[in-house]
């Protein structure tokens, strides 16, 4: 049963981590590309864009990006419900 304790422990350390993460892999990408890229994917993870976040993570996947959709649509709706916290 030490294992379950461990796995159980590794979910509890997540829980106290994520409060203080106040950048999401989408801020990270952000802050390694050049300003001409910037500009761009600021436009297509803003909250009213319309293109399917899977597209967008796909293309930052291609280029070696760790980022899911899901980091995409969270971005989209920073600051509200259940969205990520950057600034
Ligand atoms: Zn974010």
């Amino acid at each position: 049963m030490s294992d379950l304790a461990s796995d159980l422990e590794s979910l509890l350390s997540e829980v106290i981590v994520q409060p203080h993460q106040k950048r999401c892999s989408i801020s990270v990408v952000l802050e390694q590309i050049t300003e001409e890229q910037r500009e761009k994917l600021e436009v297509l993870v803003a909250p009213d864009c319309r293109v399917a976040s899977g597209k967008v993570a796909a293309v930052l996947r291609n280029w070696g990006f760790d980022v899911g959709y899901q980091s995409v649509q969270r971005h989209r709706r920073r600051h509200v419900g259940s969205g990520c916290l950057c600034p």
